[in-house]
């Protein structure tokens, strides 16, 4: 009689995202058995991964390595990029997150970016040099990468989660899709034995020897959204998969995981006003609005509310999303004149502006697209006029540094990029909160094993990627969630592999 029983696994690895898709490989390469659980449908696999933009930051003393680590993928002498050593990337995670964050782990991250990527590099995943983030090119022609994001894969998350798909299936390694990860099944001593999952065919255990829990954070569960989030993040836009519900996250704690880091911050970006509820994989992230700090902008009070210019946008997007939430509306109103057009993402061009040629005309432009939501004109042009004043007539704008070119005497000062709006037209593009992905989960030590809240590991049980609590917190340096998931997407599917393999010694 033909057996309905699933094969028992070494490695069951929950996710099919890049953090995911670094642990079936890396416990591969080390002899196990693997199958991946993937929740979504086929055409929507992949995770956050899949919608993100691809931005790998690590760690470099010289471009040479690199240069390595893009394989000739483009010609090397097209880009020029400062360095960016391990103390850089450790005082920016320090710097954004207000401190916020467990040294150990991130240490471990840096330590282990640069070669991780080499490895993504050697088994196909075409990872090249991050000129999409360049504003401007050299005398030479070559590209200016800003400090701190060197790599970007090409087709950016799209071919990202392809070359990883493509990784897997060469390899062997079967992923089953539409299949839900329910909860982890234990031992009567603590070991993880098998996970239990809902698929198109019921509820059923895949047996195995260690599992690595890799299936994202909480971003999509409304939930859990307004229980650790609070309730203003119930009607959030979601820039990413609606697939990240948290129900593993929980699990993982039911079974003795310690909660940890920031539950009740997330990434969240300036995007689109009019992007949809969740991610548009026509779209993934380019309904971003990160071009601010060129901006005035403005809430429906007519008020400035941040400081648009505090520091480059890689540095500051991901807490800017939170500060549009929380005005009347949700909704930012980025206005630029002529000057800087130039200087806007390229992605700006999936919207539409609205586009006057006196602030006047704009701010009544703004109320007739954007109706019923209305701002209020009066103080706006107020605002424009102090703004105006608090800055000298003409400055030379550095776009990509930091250019100390303040306004002078506002009560909220713009600190760099400060610029008059005085060269029509002028552009109004509105933006909302995008959530990109939660900063709470459990705890791991640096050999990525689960730990509890006495810092004993939970027998067989691994975990990467946005699962992760204790690396971020209120704000985040871009291109960190990518090289998190991959450096400890590797040491847990190589650890879970050899801890497979001790336990049992009949295993491959
Ligand atoms: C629009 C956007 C742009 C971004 N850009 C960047 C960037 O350029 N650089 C960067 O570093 N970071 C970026 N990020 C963040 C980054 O993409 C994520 O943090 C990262 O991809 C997370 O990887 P992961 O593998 O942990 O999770 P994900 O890629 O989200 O994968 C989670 C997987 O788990 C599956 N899953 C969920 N629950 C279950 C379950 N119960 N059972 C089975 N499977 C389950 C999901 O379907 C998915 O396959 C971006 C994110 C977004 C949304």
């Amino acid at each position: 009689m033909p057996s309905n029983k699933s094969p028992m696994y070494d490695v069951v690895v929950i996710g099919a995202g890049n953090a995911a898709m670094a642990a079936a490989m890396s416990a591969h390469e080390e002899g196990a058995s693997v199958v991946i659980l993937e929740k979504a449908p086929k055409e929507w696999r992949g995770g956050n991964t899949r919608f993100s933009g691809g931005l790998f930051r690590v760690a470099f003393d010289n471009i040479k390595q690199i240069d390595q680590v893009v394989a000739g993928r483009s010609e090397p002498d097209t880009v020029v990029m400062p360095t960016y050593t391990k103390e850089d990337f450790r005082n920016d995670v320090i710097r954004v997150t207000g401190g916020r964050t467990d040294l150990e782990l991130v240490d471990f991250m840096i330590d282990h970016s640069l070669e991780t990527l080499q490895w993504m590099s050697d088994l196909g995943i075409q990872v090249n040099y991050n000129t999409l983030s360049a504003l401007t090119k050299d005398e030479k022609g070559r590209y200016r990468v800003p400090k701190g994001g060197p790599l970007r894969t090409n087709h950016d998350g799209i071919g990202l989660s392809d070359d990883w798909f493509d990784v897997v299936e060469k390899a062997g390694i079967p992923v089953l899709y539409e299949t839900m990860a329910l909860g982890l099944v234990k031992s009567d001593d603590g070991r993880t034995t098998g996970v239990r999952v809902r698929d198109n065919d019921g509820e059923r255990v895949i047996e195995c020897r260690t599992a690595v829990v890799a299936s994202g954070g909480f971003s999509s569960s409304p939930e859990m959204r307004s229980m650790y989030l609070g309730p203003e993040w119930a009607n959030v836009k979601v820039r990413g998969t609606r697939f990240n519900t948290g129900e593993i996250i929980r699990a993982t704690i039911d079974a003795g995981a310690e909660a940890y880091g920031d539950w009740s911050s997330c990434h969240a970006t300036p995007i689109d006003f009019e992007a949809p509820q969740y991610g548009d994989m026509a779209l993934t992230d380019k309904s971003n609005r990160l071009s601010y700090p060129f901006s005035m902008m403005v809430n429906c009070e007519g008020e400035r509310f941040i400081d648009e210019g505090e520091d480059i946008k890689i540095l500051t997007y991901a807490k800017t999303g939170r500060a549009i939430l929380k005005q009347t509306n949700s909704i930012g109103y980025q206005i630029f004149d002529s000057k800087v057009f130039q200087y806007l993402e390229p992605r700006y061009s999936t919207a539409t502006p609205v586009e006057a040629d006196t602030l006047e005309d704009l701010a009544d432009k703004i109320n007739e697209r954007f109706a019923p939501v209305e701002m209020n004109k009066k103080r706006f042009l107020e605002t424009a006029r102090a703004f105006n004043d608090a800055i000298p007539e003409k400055v030379d704008i550095t776009p990509d540094h930091k250019d100390g070119n303040s306004s002078k005497g506002l009560e909220l000062e713009k600190t760099n990029w400060a610029q008059r709006l005085d060269k029509p037209p002028y552009r109004c593009y509105a933006a909302t909160c995008g959530l990109t992905f939660t900063f709470g989960g459990v705890r791991v030590n640096t050999d990525a094993e689960v730990v509890d809240i006495n810092g004993r590991r939970l027998e067989g049980l691994y975990a990467t990627g946005e699962v992760l609590g204790g690396f971020f917190s209120f704000n985040y340096p871009a291109g960190t969630g990518l090289v998190r998931g991959s450096v400890y997407g590797r040491v847990a599917g190589r650890n879970a592999a050899r801890y497979a393999k001790s336990n049992n010694p009949v295993s491959k």
